[in-house]
């Protein structure tokens, strides 16, 4: 730095006349490091910066998306007031009149169509408690059945292979402290480095101490250059690289059969399957060579210690879960789980992914990871809801079928909470046509999204900076996200604007909160009992204890650090494998002579979801202003495109136009395209509506392509 700068920014150090420092956490990714916004103030001005703060989990680190993160609450264009569409205009109203409206069509919709007429779209990025309520305010304000969230779209297949396998899904079976000390990492379709930076130290010291890494991709990517082994699979064969793998470990014997016997159900079902199993197939169906699912599973099966973690490459497919459910069969064949420095995590994508799946937003849910349709579960919450169980709606649909509802016409007005579907969900052509036939259409957010832009009314929702409440992190690590920033406008929290809503519907007493503490305090008895018991968490505890990792049972429970040492939570206390095949129930897209190319989707790390904060920060824009499409250069030879070239990409679905970039690192039958963008550029535009039979996950991970260069060039 030259003297001349510094002498600047001295100048500029001088000249603050006051500081104030705002603790907080980040709104993105599931690490939910800590950290501390710092306002000065100056002669003339105010500045920002967001630094990191010590904590269990990210121990200080901040990625640029943390760095950033304040950028956007304090953007221009937040919304500050309720906004009604008057002749296609958002016009400001106050609450008074947006409340009104909203018991005026909740009304009369109801009344003409019945209770099921309205849905309720919620968020994986809100908070424990805003999930919560968000659950209770669906069945007990609204009386309705249909309620989901986009954490379908991320987490469901996950959630669903763990439940089956060990009879309950906390991401992590361990705490992320015991990386380091693994000795052989297996990461199948999770990119870390881009997706959830500040976790790459525990794996990077795990390097350090000598553990084998093995990464399974169809591209090079950050995280797949710290590994030992990269397994350069085909999109959407992750299942029968898991049976490859389960092949050789019961080929070459690195099972553990006293755990197989004592503590695991199903192992001979899934021996005779694999054995019958050609490997020449399942190379021809993964594209791994036969030699690297040996070395994968020679390193795996003899070391003494192992851990497996899945993302959304292996999740996002129509047969995600099954897919999962295979690594995990690969665990437990080898008897790594239950013990030190051996389990599996789920690498969650959303901010709250965990603790939103666990307390009552999904369809078929009760708070605690209750089941809505277990007699006694219904009967607990009943109880703790003071209704009559017979009142308790049953299960509703996941997601993109509630689209399909809407686009039926059998859902007519929905509630929406800090998501943006019409970009996020596949098939996205269909999707906006469904939500233009909405006939009401309210969205709490906090900026107007392509979705906001469908609304009949928007409601302006706080940030993170001033909103407080507790989020679960990808340990299964519940955290007291502080926040005392001031609202401006007329912005009001998503639990106060669920509790104003109920109060004009005339449910007041079953929503009378004024904290998000008093609905935590709720949350904890509703949890009691349950899979996800939160019983024994305190706001005073999160404070003391940085985070506890739940079950928590008491207040004098500790938290659990390590799942499963003694039994699974499967009634018999054993897990279960079950054969997965190498060709999913739900056919995934086939290339084609009309489609050749494989399409996979994922993220960028200056992005997160569809970019709706992220897009408004300079500074992360400035770094991905808009997508593009990673191709291998031979591919691009005989496409004729150049890099850097505007390329037109096809499917079924429809056809999106993004530039290219060049990498000799993706497979050539495959291109690679995030998903942060809207409109022409929307990936989405190209995916399939068809959905993972066993939790209802959309294949986002394949599909056919063409591709062709955007501007037809005019032969000499
Ligand atoms: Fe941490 Fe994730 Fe935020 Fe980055 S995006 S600062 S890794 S929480």
């Amino acid at each position: 730095m030259t003297e001349m700068l510094l002498k600047y920014f001295r100048e500029q150090q001088k000249q603050v006349e006051t500081e104030r420092i705002y603790n907080t956490q980040c709104p993105y990714c599931s690490m939910q490091c800590k950290m501390q916004l710092v306002e000065q103030t100056h002669v003339k001005r105010k500045t920002y910066k967001t630094i990191g703060r010590d904590n269990p989990t990210s121990q200080g680190r901040l990625c640029i998306k943390g760095m950033n993160a304040h950028q956007h609450p304090l953007h221009k264009d937040r919304i500050q007031y309720p906004l009604l569409k008057v002749n296609g205009e958002f016009v400001k109203i106050s609450w008074r009149e947006a409340l009104d409206y909203i018991k005026e069509h909740v009304t009369e919709i109801q009344e003409k169509n019945g209770a099921d007429a309205l849905g309720v779209y919620g968020s994986a990025s809100i908070t424990n408690e805003e999930a919560y309520l968000l659950g209770k305010f669906a069945r007990v304000a609204l009386k309705t059945k249909y309620i989901d969230y986009n954490g379908r779209l991320c987490m469901s297949a996950a959630a669903s292979a763990a439940s089956k396998t060990f009879g309950m899904d906390r991401g992590f079976t361990n705490s992320l402290q015991e990386i380091p000390f693994t000795e052989c990492i297996m990461l199948a379709g999770t990119n870390i480095a881009e997706c959830q930076p500040t976790i790459m130290p525990y794996f990077e010291k795990a390097k350090e101490n000598g553990a084998f890494i093995i990464a399974i991709d169809p591209r090079e990517t950050g995280t797949t250059k710290i590994a030992d082994l990269h397994l350069k699979l085909k999109p959407g064969s992750d299942a029968a690289l898991a049976n490859g793998i389960l092949k050789v470990i019961i080929e070459e014997n690195y099972l553990d059969e006293r755990f197989l016997q004592e503590r695991v159900n199903g192992f001979e079902e899934v021996m005779q399957y694999v054995v019958s199993l050609e490997f020449s197939v399942i190379e021809e169906i993964t594209g791994v060579p036969l030699e690297k699912m040996y070395q994968a599973a020679r390193m795996f099966g003899q070391r003494e210690t192992g851990m497996i973690f899945t993302a959304r490459g292996v999740e996002q497919q129509t047969d995600g879960s099954a897919a999962v459910q295979n690594f995990l069969n690969i665990l437990l064949s080898v008897g790594k789980i239950g013990k030190p420095r051996c389990g599996y995590g789920a690498i969650t994508g959303q901010g709250n992914g965990q603790g939103a799946r666990e307390h009552g937003q999904k369809a078929d849910q009760l708070p605690g990871y209750r089941s809505i349709e277990n007699h006694e579960h219904r009967m607990y919450i009943a109880d703790v809801w003071n209704i009559e169980e017979k009142d308790l709606p049953r299960k509703g649909v996941s997601a993109y079928e509630m689209i399909e509802k809407i686009h039926d016409g059998e859902i007519k007005g929905l509630f929406l909470v800090c998501s943006n579907p019409t970009v996020s969900n596949p098939n996205a052509n269909f999707v906006k046509k469904a939500f233009e036939k909405l006939e009401f259409l309210v969205v709490a957010d906090m900026f107007e999204s392509e979705t906001a832009k469908l609304a009949n009314l928007i409601l302006p929702a706080s940030s993170y900076l001033e909103d407080e409440g507790t989020m679960t992190n990808v340990e299964g690590r519940v955290t007291l996200r502080e926040a005392s920033f001031p609202r401006r406008g007329e912005i009001k929290h998503d639990w106060e604007i669920l509790c104003e809503i109920a109060k004009v519907l005339g449910k007041e007493e079953y929503f009378s909160f004024s904290s998000a503490e008093e609905i935590f305090n709720e949350l904890r008895i509703a949890s009691k009992g349950g899979i996800a018991d939160y019983s024994g968490i305190t706001y005073e505890r999160l404070r003391a204890e940085k985070g506890i990792l739940w079950p928590c049972r008491s207040l004098t429970d500790k938290g659990t650090e390590r799942l499963f040492e003694t039994h699974f939570a499967h009634s018999d206390g054993k897990a279960m494998m079950v054969p997965v095949s190498n060709q999913a129930i739900v056919p995934k897209a086939k290339i084609t002579k009309k489609y050749p190319l494989y399409l996979t989707t994922g993220r960028v790390v200056s992005h997160y979801l569809t970019g709706v904060q992220t897009r408004k920060s300079a500074s992360l824009s400035a770094r991905n202003f808009e997508s593009f499409m990673e191709i291998h250069p031979s591919t691009a030879k005989k496409y004729e495109i150049s890099n850097q070239e505007l390329v037109q990409i096809e499917s079924s679905y429809g056809k999106i136009v993004v530039r290219s970039k060049f990498s000799e690192g993706i497979r050539p039958d495959t291109v690679f395209v995030p998903f942060h963008w809207a409109d022409s550029q929307n990936v989405n535009n190209l995916v399939s509506e068809k959905l993972d039979p066993a939790c209802k996950m959309p294949g986002f991970k394949v599909s056919a392509v063409n591709i062709s260069p955007s501007v037809k060039r005019s032969s000499y």
